[in-house]
């Protein structure tokens, strides 16, 4: 289960998206002017819902869904 989030540059501005799981995972991405921006789970916020999200998946796919 994956949530898009919408950021932006801090180099140039652009818009890029990131997924929640990017964010959990601190993955660095890439913006489209080719800078490299390493996400921060600050607090471990993302991480938190990431864990509860598959925990849901898991739940529902276990009622068939
Ligand atoms: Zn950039």
């Amino acid at each position: 289960m994956d949530l898009d989030f919408d950021l932006e540059c801090p180099e140039c501005g652009a818009a890029m998206k990131a997924t929640l799981e990017d964010i959990a995972r601190q993955r660095t991405v890439t913006c489209r002017r080719g800078h490299r921006v390493t996400l921060v789970d600050k607090g471990g916020g993302a991480r938190q819902v990431q864990g509860a999200l598959d925990g849901l998946e898991r739940s529902l796919k276990r009622l068939g869904g």
